[in-house]
């Protein structure tokens, strides 16, 4: 075995495809954490909730005295700080213990660099102390962006396809997570090392490509990643909230769906409302940009939708069957047969989904105000009003429908009947 650097992290293989991950201090003896699986631990990882932890962080840039605007800054406030920064790590000793060791070591490092004296090293160290904090939800960030792009929607591809999915995401990642990497090292037993938490999820993820065994889906319902138990097609996980399962509530949320439309009045719906989004983003869109939109000028809309209509109407009366009246309104070619009605529109990627798949730093607590108000002048009148957005309304509009069930009925809360 080749040697180990203090403090250090590295993964164990154990039985049926699980693993586990030791952390080295300098002093004291190696903790190994649970063995369990690759995609059990991303999963859990994807999960943990920082909500409080991130508050504490915040609450320090905004109101502790170092980072006031003022021309000089003290010594004692720099140590001040550190006495708080150097508290927050115990609020994830339970939940991430990873975090947690990764945090002792990482601060210990700031706190010994070199100190010149000057308010400009006071002010960079405080900065400093306060980035380490983030790590553990700029990780989680980058991973369930991750998750996000390679495993919403794909509960039917095989492994190879997600893999290939998230490479023309992003191809960086999907070079490191490449499980042709570990090629030839299957009897290989591994300690294998690794520098970050990030690195470990990634190595994870290389592990998890590797197998078949296990698959992570995209719960419809809570919009959670889970492991489906069996081969057949999931599409709810097991987590209970308030009492309910996704299972019963997912399958209640989506009979109120409108189980009394047909298949391909649902469609039909689908199709006007994409064609709609077309006509208005490429209207909106600078001249120079159009080029990578698919053209829909007010006028070709409005002849589709005529046309549209007049295939509804015959639809209605029954002069023409579903296949037919689909041919007739899919006149840009989105659906893939007009065999049978019961399929969906294969979905459009939202504005959420490409901005998440050109950043993969992309937060929506960075990314979206916390509230927004615009005058309404959509309507002549002679008294326009404010509107006021909160962020989720703002992440429901450029989510454009890909949302969890329970976002989609958050609006107009009724009970849910079982
Ligand atoms: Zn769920």
């Amino acid at each position: 075995m080749a040697d180990k650097k203090f403090p250090s992290l590295w993964i164990e293989t154990g039985d049926d495809g699980k693993t586990c991950v030791v952390m080295s201090g300098t002093y004291g003896p190696e903790t190994h954490l649970p063995f369990v699986t690759p995609a059990e631990d991303l999963v859990a990882a994807a999960e943990i909730d920082y909500t409080a932890y991130r508050l504490e962080i915040q609450r320090l840039y905004e109101e502790h005295p170092l980072f006031e605007p003022k021309l000089d800054i003290s010594v004692s406030e720099l140590e001040d700080l550190a006495a708080e920064a150097l508290l927050l790590p115990s609020m994830l000793q339970e939940i991430d213990p990873l975090s947690f060791f990764e945090l002792g070591n990482l601060l210990d490092q700031v706190l010994r660099m070199q100190d010149d004296g000057s308010a400009t090293f006071l002010l960079q160290a405080g900065h400093r102390l306060l980035q380490v904090l983030e790590l553990p939800i700029r990780t989680q960030i980058r991973l369930r962006n991750i998750m996000e792009m390679t495993f919403d929607g794909m509960e039917r591809a095989t492994q190879q396809e997600r893999f290939e999915k998230l490479r023309g995401v992003y191809p960086k990642i999907a070079e490191f997570c490449d499980p042709a990497r570990l090629d030839g090292y299957e009897s290989v037993i591994l300690p294998l090392p690794v520098d970050t938490i990030y690195q470990l999820r990634l190595v994870e993820l290389m592990i998890y490509f590797r197998q078949e065994k296990q698959r992570i889906a995209r719960c419809d319902c809570c919009w959670n990643y889970f492991i489906p138990k069996t081969k057949a097609r999931a599409l709810y996980c097991d987590r209970i909230f308030d009492g309910q399962s996704c299972k019963k509530r997912g399958a209640n949320l989506k009979r109120r769906k409108g189980p009394e439309q047909d298949d391909a009045l649902k469609l039909f719906k689908q199709l006007r409302d994409r064609m709609y989004a077309r006509m208005l983003r490429y209207q909106d869109a600078p001249e120079n940009q159009r080029d990578c939109l698919i053209p829909m000028t007010p006028m070709q809309y409005d002849e589709w939708e005529t046309n549209a209509r007049q295939a509804r109407r015959e639809y209605m009366a029954g002069k023409i069957k579903a296949e037919e009246f689909l041919r007739r309104i899919d006149t840009t070619h989105e659906l893939t047969s007009y065999e049978t009605v019961k399929q969906e529109l294969p979905p459009e990627e939202s504005f959420w989904q490409k901005r998440v798949a050109v950043d993969l730093d992309f937060d929506p607590e960075w990314k979206y105000p916390a509230s927004f108000m615009v005058l309404d002048l959509s309507k002549p009148t002679d008294n326009p009003q404010w509107q006021y957005f909160t962020r989720e309304d703002l992440i429901q509009k450029d989510q454009d429908g890909h949302q969890s069930l329970l976002d989609q009925y958050k609006k107009n809360q009724e009970p849910v009947s079982d």
